[in-house]
C-alpha cells in the first residue's frame, strides 16, 4: 500500500503504523501538520474493510484537523488515528493500553481525543500509559464528553447563517432537519427546542428518535427522507459523505449547518454544487470545532463555561468566510482552506525570528 502516492496524502508529517499482535492493535497515526502546535486528533475505532480505508480516514481526518484547529483559533496543528476494529467486540483495555504507548512514543507530537467509536472512558485507559491524551473524564480532572460543545458550536453556526440570510440571529420558529441524534444531534435538538426552533429528525436507531421526539417533540421521519424536508435548515450530524450530488439535488433547506466530519463526498465538486443551488453551507470543520474547544481548554485547565464562550466564536470566524466566498467568488469551502492557511502561514513565519544565542 502506498502512502506517499495516495489520494488522500497531502504532505502529511508523519504516519505511523502501530501493531501489537498479542494486545490485538492495529492502528494508524497520522500526523498532518505541526506548524501551531502539537497534533491534536480524534481517536477513531472503526471495523474498516481494509487497511487502505484505514489510511484514508487517517489522512483525511487529520488534513481537516489542521484546518479546524487553525480556524478555531488554536496553538494546535491537525492529526488523527484510527484502531482497526469493532467497537462493540474487538475493545480491550490491553489494546487500548497498547495504543497509548504509541501515542506515548511521539512524545508529545500527538494529542488523542475521543472520536466515533471511542469513549472518555476509553481516553482514561490511554491516559494509563500517556500524558498526551485529552478528553478523559471530569473525575480525572479531564473535560470528559465535549459533544454538548460541539453541539453549542452548531447552534451558534446557525445563528451566524441565519443573520447572513435572514439579518436576524433568532432561530424561533425555524425549521431544522437533523440527520442524527446520536451525542451531538440530540444535544443540538434540545438547544434548538429551547430557541422555539421546528425540528425534523432521522436516526438508524429508532431509540434514539424516539427520546427526541418524546423530550422535544420533535417529527420523525424516514432515514432517507430527511433531505427533502421542507425546513430552513439541514443539519448533517452523522457520518461522513452526506452531501453529494444525488443528495444536494432533494435539498429543500436554505442553509446547511452540522457537527458530521467530511460532510462532502467530493469537496470541490459538492461545494459547488451547493453554491449552485443557492445553499449557503457553513464548512463543517469550522461549525464542528466546539469538541476540539473543549479539549484546548483541558489542555489549559480553563473551564467548560469558557470552551462554551469560546466556541461562540464560530459566529465571527463563519463571517469572516462568508464575507471572503462574496468578494472573492469563491465556495465557502475554500473561503475557509484559505482562512486557515493564512493563519498557519502567518504564525509559522514568526518561527523565522530567532531568540537566544548560538549553542
Ligand atoms: P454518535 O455516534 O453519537 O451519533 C451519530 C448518530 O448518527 C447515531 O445515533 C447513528 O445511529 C446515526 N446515524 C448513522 N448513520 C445514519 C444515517 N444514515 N441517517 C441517520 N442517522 C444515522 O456520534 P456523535 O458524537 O453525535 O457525532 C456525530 C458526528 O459529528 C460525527 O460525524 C462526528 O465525527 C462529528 N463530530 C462529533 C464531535 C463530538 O464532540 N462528539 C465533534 C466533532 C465532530
Amino acid at each position: 500500500m502506498g502512502v506517499f502516492d495516495h489520494a488522500a496524502y497531502e504532505e502529511h508529517q508523519q504516519v505511523v503504523f502501530c501493531r501489537r499482535e498479542r494486545a490485538g492493535l492495529t492502528a494508524i497515526i497520522a500526523v498532518h501538520d505541526t506548524t501551531l502546535g502539537p497534533a491534536i486528533g480524534g481517536c477513531r475505532m472503526a471495523p474498516y474493510p481494509g487497511e487502505e480505508e484505514a489510511l484514508a480516514d487517517a489522512l483525511r481526518m487529520s488534513r481537516a484537523m489542521t484546518y479546524k484547529a487553525a480556524c478555531a483559533g488554536t496553538n494546535l496543528g491537525g492529526g488523527c488515528a484510527v484502531i482497526l476494529g469493532d467497537p462493540e467486540s474487538d475493545k480491550t483495555e490491553v489494546q487500548l493500553r497498547a495504543f497509548g504507548q504509541f501515542v506515548d512514543s511521539l512524545d508529545g507530537r500527538f494529542i488523542a481525543s475521543t472520536d466515533i467509536g471511542t469513549t472518555s472512558e476509553d481516553m482514561d485507559t490511554i491516559n494509563l500509559e500517556t500524558d498526551h491524551v485529552c478528553g478523559v473524564g471530569q473525575h480525572y480532572g479531564g473535560s470528559g464528553d465535549p459533544s454538548p460543545v460541539c453541539a453549542w458550536g452548531v447552534l451558534y453556526g446557525m445563528k451566524a447563517a441565519s443573520m447572513r440570510l435572514w439579518d436576524n440571529e433568532s432561530l424561533a420558529g425555524k425549521k431544522v432537519a437533523i440527520q442524527g441524534v446520536g451525542k451531538v444531534g440530540a444535544q443540538l435538538a434540545r438547544y434548538l427546542y429551547d430557541e422555539g426552533a421546528e425540528l425534523f429528525v432521522s436516526d438508524l436507531e429508532k431509540g434514539n428518535t424516539d427520546r427526541v421526539k418524546r423530550e422535544f417533540g420533535a417529527t420523525v421521519v424516514d432515514a432517507d427522507e430527511i433531505y427533502e424536508q421542507d425546513v430552513d435548515v439541514f443539519a448533517p450530524c452523522a457520518l461522513g459523505g452526506a452531501l453529494r450530488t444525488d443528495t444536494i439535488e432533494r435539498i429543500k433547506a436554505k442553509v446547511v449547518v452540522g457537527s458530521a466530519n467530511n460532510q462532502l463526498q467530493d469537496e470541490a465538486r459538492d461545494a459547488e454544487t451547493l453554491q449552485k443551488r443557492d445553499i449557503l453551507y457553513a464548512p463543517d470543520f469550522v461549525v464542528n470545532a466546539g469538541g476540539l474547544i473543549s479539549v484546548y481548554t483541558e489542555i489549559h485547565a480553563a473551564p467548560r463555561e469558557k470552551a462554551m464562550r469560546d466556541t461562540e466564536g464560530i459566529v465571527q470566524t463563519l463571517g469572516r468566510i462568508f464575507d471572503l466566498a462574496e468578494q472573492e467568488k469563491i465556495t465557502t469551502l475554500e473561503a475557509a482552506n484559505r482562512v486557515a492557511r493564512q493563519r498557519i502561514e502567518e504564525i509559522g513565519a514568526l518561527a523565522g525570528f530567532h531568540i537566544g544565542p548560538l549553542e
